[in-house]
C-alpha cells in the first residue's frame, strides 16, 4: 500500500475514533450532572483526553509532514514531540481535574440518583467504547500501525473503567452504597497514569535519546563489511523527526591510501546510510598503521593496560606518527563510571610514557553514545 494512502487510512480511522469519542463526552456528562455522578463525570474527562490526543495527534501529523525551507532546514518533523508533550500536559491536567473533582463529591457526601435512561446510556457507552476498541484493533493490524493498534488497547481498557460506572451506579442504586467518587477517583489516576507516559515517552526524543544498540551495531557491521574500512566508531545520529535523521561517524582505514580513494570510500558509506537507513551521514577518518613492529608493540601495551580498568568500555582510533613521536588513542569510559575520565586516562598515559620516555602520549575521551 502506498504511504500516502496508508497515512490517509490512518487519518480517517482516527477521525472515527474522535467522532465517537465526542459522542460519549456528550452522553457522559449530560447523564453525569443529571444523576451527580463523580464517576460518570470522570469516564466522560476520560473520553475527552482520548478525543484530544487523536485530535492534536492528527494535527501533528499534518504540521510535521511541511516541507524545510530556508529557516528551518531540517524540516518540521519535531513537531510532533512538541503537539505530543502538549497532549501530555493536557491528559494529566484532565486526571488532576478528574481526581479533584471526584474527592470534592466525596467531601459533599454526594448521593447520586439513577433511573433507567441512565443505566441505558451508560450500557451504550460501553458498548460505543468497546465497538471502537475492536476497530482500531483491526484497522491497526491491517494498515500496520502502532499507533492505532495502541489506541485500539487504550479503548479497550477505558471499557473496564466505563464498565466500573455501570457497577458503582447499580451498587448505589440497589444498595444505597454510593463508590462513585472512589470510582472517579481511581479513573483519574488511570489518566494521569497514562498522561505521565506519554509525557515521558514525548520529552525523551527533544532530550535526545541513546541510538537502539541493535541498530547501532548493525550500521557499524554493514559499514566494516567493507574491505577497506578496519573499524567503524563514534556513531552518533541526530533525529529530526522520523523522516530526518543526521549523523556521523568515524571510520578506520590504513595510513597509507590516498584522497582519492578516501574520497569514493565516504561516498560509498553515505549513499549505503541514506538509502538503507534514511540517515544523512557525515564521515570521520582515523589512521591506523598498527601493522609496524613498533606501532603494533605500543597498541598491544596499550590495550592490556585498558583490560586492567573495567570502567573503560572501548579503545579506538589508536595511531603512532612516527615522524613526530607521538601517539594517540580514543577512550570511551562508562557513564556511569566513579572515576574522571580524565583520571582514567592519566593513568595509562602514566604507563606507557614509562615504558617508552621518547614518545608523547594523547588519549581523546569519547562519549558512550552508541554500542
Ligand atoms: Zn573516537
Amino acid at each position: 500500500m502506498e504511504a500516502s494512502i496508508r497515512n490517509k487510512k490512518i487519518v480517517r480511522t482516527s477521525l472515527v475514533g474522535i467522532l465517537g469519542n465526542i459522542a460519549l463526552i456528550a452522553m457522559k456528562a449530560f447523564i453525569g450532572f443529571i444523576t451527580g455522578s463523580s464517576s460518570i463525570i470522570s469516564d466522560a474527562i476520560n473520553n475527552l483526553s482520548d478525543a484530544m490526543s487523536s485530535t492534536v495527534t492528527i494535527i501533528g501529523t499534518k504540521l510535521s509532514a511541511k516541507k524545510p525551507n530556508k529557516k528551518h532546514p531540517y524540516g518540521y518533523g519535531r513537531i510532533e514531540y512538541l503537539t505530543a508533550t502538549v497532549v501530555a500536559a493536557l491528559i494529566v491536567f484532565a486526571g488532576c481535574s478528574a481526581i479533584y473533582e471526584s474527592i470534592t463529591s466525596l467531601f459533599r457526601g454526594e448521593k447520586p440518583t439513577y433511573d433507567w435512561v441512565a443505566f441505558l446510556v451508560i450500557g451504550l457507552g460501553i458498548a460505543i467504547k468497546l465497538s471502537l476498541g475492536i476497530f482500531f484493533r483491526i484497522q491497526g493490524k491491517r494498515l500496520d500501525s502502532a499507533a492505532l493498534k495502541n489506541s485500539g488497547t487504550d479503548a479497550l481498557f477505558d471499557v473496564a473503567l466505563s464498565a466500573s460506572t455501570l457497577v458503582t451506579a447499580l451498587v448505589s442504586h440497589f444498595a444505597q452504597v454510593y463508590l462513585e467518587g472512589y470510582a472517579g477517583i481511581l479513573i483519574g489516576l488511570f489518566i494521569l497514569r497514562s498522561g505521565v507516559l506519554a509525557m515521558k515517552e514525548s520529552l525523551s526524543p527533544i532530550l535526545g535519546e541513546r541510538i537502539d544498540d541493535k541498530w547501532a551495531r548493525e550500521i557499524k557491521a554493514d559499514i566494516c563489511a567493507h574491505p577497506m574500512v578496519r573499524g567503524a566508531y563514534d556513531l552518533i545520529i541526530h533525529s529530526y523527526g522520523e523522516s530526518e535523521k543526521i549523523g556521523s561517524i568515524h571510520i578506520e582505514v590504513a595510513d597509507d591510501i590516498t584522497a582519492k580513494e578516501i574520497f569514493a570510500l565516504e561516498r560509498e558509506i553515505q549513499t549505503y546510510m541514506f538509502e538503507k537507513h534514511g540517515i544523512i551521514m557525515t564521515v570521520g577518518i582515523y589512521a591506523s598503521n598498527d601493522t609496524e613492529p613498533l606501532a603494533k608493540e605500543i597498541k598491544t601495551k596499550l590495550l592490556c593496560y585498558v583490560h586492567e580498568i573495567p570502567d573503560i568500555l572501548q579503545c579506538h582510533g589508536y595511531y603512532l606518527d612516527q615522524e613526530r613521536q607521538y601517539v594517540t588513542f580514543d577512550l570511551i569510559v562508562n557513564i556511569a563510571s566513579k572515576r574522571s575520565g580524565e583520571d582514567i586516562a592519566s593513568e595509562i598515559i602514566g604507563k606507557l610514557e614509562k615504558d617508552y620516555p621518547s614518545l608523547r602520549f594523547h588519549a581523546n575521551l569519547d562519549q558512550d553514545i552508541s554500542a
